[in-house]
């Protein structure tokens, strides 16, 4: 076995790729979901039909209780976490600032933010040397709307992943001496449903053709670096924000 990940938000998109290909290099995994658990479920079943071992964990990260939850739970079924990927997010519905509503845009910083703290911080008590633990390395999904602001769109969300990024960079410091790396995946046009979720389906299509290398990426193009970073041959890689963005 690789070795233990939690994928939050694993059932869908981005986390769903990397959660199949976590699978496919010998992890066993659990795949954390808010809401949706046809897809996890779905998702374990086909990993569990193809050798793989692999869970299902209900819990909003936003919530500390519920992150406490969902660490135990691993620990209880595969044993304590060696790899995390830090992926549940979602950006609120599209619009200028002066016309969003504070309860959504907390949200999005309760999830982005709030759920990444405590993921993380659960999963160091799990992997630095200072606790006992044997070490590891995390991932946090930030994204391309981090150094491009997201005008008219959802500034609120480019904000959230602002703080991803200094968390990221200010974590790895910490903890750089204790057997954990943490580094950050900044993806740009990816196809999944966070566009139609905040209220634009055709907003992958339009800023897909704008992209410099021509086209929107797929969740197995950010899977894949996500996996790299999280491998041995990233070793003396920490505290680094990937873009991965076909060049925007
Ligand atoms: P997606 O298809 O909408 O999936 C979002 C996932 O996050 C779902 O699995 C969802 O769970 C989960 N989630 C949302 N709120 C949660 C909560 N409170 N607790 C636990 N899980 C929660 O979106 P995606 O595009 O794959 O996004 C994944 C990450 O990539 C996000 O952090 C996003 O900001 C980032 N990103 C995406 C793009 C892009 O173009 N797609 C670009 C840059 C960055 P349920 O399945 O239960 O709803």
């Amino acid at each position: 076995m690789t070795g233990v990940m939690l994928v939050t938000g694993g059932g869908r998109g981005i986390g769903a790729a990397t959660v199949r290909l976590a699978a496919r290099r010998g992890y066993a995994v659990c795949v954390n979901y808010a809401s949706a658990a046809g897809p996890a479920e779905a998702l374990v079943e086909e990993i569990s039909g193809r050798g793989g071992r692999a869970f299902a964990h209900q819990a909003d990260v936003a919530r500390e209780d519920e992150v406490e939850t969902l660490f135990a739970a691993v620990d209880r079924e595969l044993g304590p976490v060696t790899a995390l990927v830090n992926n549940a997010g979602l950006t609120g519905q599209i619009s200028r600032l002066d016309a969003a509503e504070a309860e959504a845009m907390r949200r999005v910083v309760e999830v982005n933010v709030m759920g990444v703290l405590y993921c993380a911080r659960a999963a160091v008590k799990r992997m630095s040397s200072r606790h006992g633990g044997g070490g590891g390395a995390i991932v946090n999904i930030s994204s391309a709307a981090s150094f491009l602001g997201s005008p008219g769109e959802y500034v609120w969300y480019a904000a959230s992943k602002g703080a991803v990024d200094s968390f990221t960079i200010g974590l790895a410091k910490e903890v750089a001496g204790e057997g954990i790396r943490v580094n950050a995946v900044a993806p740009g046009m990816i196809a999944t449903e966070i566009h139609a979720a905040g209220g634009d389906a055709g907003r992958l299509e339009r800023i897909g053709k704008t992209v410099p290398i021509g086209r929107y990426g797929d969740p197995e193009e950010i899977a894949e670096p996500v996996l790299w970073l999280l491998s041995e041959e990233a070793r003396y890689i920490t505290g680094e924000i990937l873009k991965v963005t076909g060049g925007r």
